[in-house]
């Protein structure tokens, strides 16, 4: 880009403007976001490039300085935001438009981060072994009568841990220490796997209710082999006792050194927009952030939910200490 822009400034001024490009490096899997990528570009002319970083997003951003070509980070979970946020490898983005269209509690206050879809951390409940109304909020999740019949992830999960970390906001340390011992105390077998084979593990009799996200059943159902394993689950979201379901996000942040900005936050206020969003709700079957924007007929099928009114910021200060308390009960062990 630097180069072509170099030989036009040599070739004089009778020429198009050049075109304008976003610089993406994402966490998100290609199918996911390319759909949307492609209805960006085809909309404002401007060429969206993605580069999937799997790990050490952070890193590689502080290495790269001032000479990072990146533009935007887009990852999923507040963990993996904050982790760029605290890396000070970005910087505030003041627009009105991403304040009308995403809720407060989804965005950063400092405006280093937005949320642009969300996830409830739900709970997957065995249909032949679980009757409705028996799960209704999280702390119960550590009543012994789930003793030997709950399936979860690792403890250390950054979804786990974003989770712990709201139960630390609604009550306090020495609940929610005792809430994690309880929890472990009901587990059929150690923590191991993704939120799915929580859900197979259902399917094959292992335990009767897994912790999970719910866009994971859009995609078992999806997929051939996995649609057994959705289809012996139900959904049921369960609340804090003083508060609504655990939320997460997927979301974006532009890096400190884009040189793109313009272009970038084009691109940013476009995928908060009603027609990304309702891509957003029919490829991933997350929940749309802004409101009035219709979720995917799957989702609307799991019925309403009040969402946790905490904001996802304040949860996210709790991270380090949740994580510490994980660690303490030894959860995994
Ligand atoms: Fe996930």
């Amino acid at each position: 880009m630097r180069l072509t822009a170099f030989a036009l400034a040599l070739c004089g001024t009778a020429l198009p403007a050049l075109a304008e490009e976003v610089n993406i490096y994402s966490h998100r899997q290609p199918e996911l976001i390319q759909p949307l990528l492609d209805a960006f570009t085809a909309e404002t002319g401007i060429t969206v490039n993605v580069a999937f970083v799997d790990k050490g997003m952070a890193e590689r951003l502080v290495a790269e300085g001032d000479r990072s070509p990146a533009d935007l980070v887009l990852t999923v979970d507040i963990a993996r935001l904050m982790e760029v946020v605290n890396a000070g490898v970005t910087q505030p983005v003041d627009s009105a438009v991403l304040d009308a269209n995403i809720p407060a509690e989804f965005r950063d206050p400092a405006d280093q981060w937005f949320g642009l879809t969300a996830r409830a951390r739900i709970v997957y409940a065995s249909k032949e072994r679980v009757a409705a109304g028996d799960v209704t909020t999280y702390e119960d999740l550590a009543d012994p009568k789930w003793k030997g019949r709950i399936c979860v992830r690792s403890g250390t999960n950054d979804y786990n841990v974003a989770l712990t970390a709201a139960v630390l906001a609604h009550h306090d340390a020495a609940f929610t220490k005792t809430w994690l011992e309880g929890v472990k105390a009901n587990l059929a077998r150690k923590p191991e796997g993704g939120d799915r084979d929580q859900v197979k593990a259902i399917w094959s009799g292992q335990c009767d209710i897994a912790v999970g996200n719910t866009y994971y059943m859009g995609q078992m159902l999806a997929d051939p082999e996995q649609a057994e394993w959705a289809n012996s689950v139900s959904i049921v979201f369960p609340t804090f006792e003083n508060g609504g379901t655990h939320m997460n996000i997927s979301g974006v942040a532009m890096t400190k050194s884009a040189p793109n900005k313009d272009a970038a936050l084009k691109l940013m206020e476009w995928l908060s927009s009603d027609e990304a969003q309702h891509i957003y709700a029919e490829t991933n079957h997350e929940f749309p952030v802004k409101p009035g924007v219709e979720r995917s007929d799957l989702v609307k099928s799991w019925g309403e939910f009040t969402p946790d009114s905490l904001g996802l910021a304040d949860v996210a200060k709790l991270r380090p200490e949740a994580l510490k308390l994980i660690e303490e009960v030894n959860f995994d062990g």
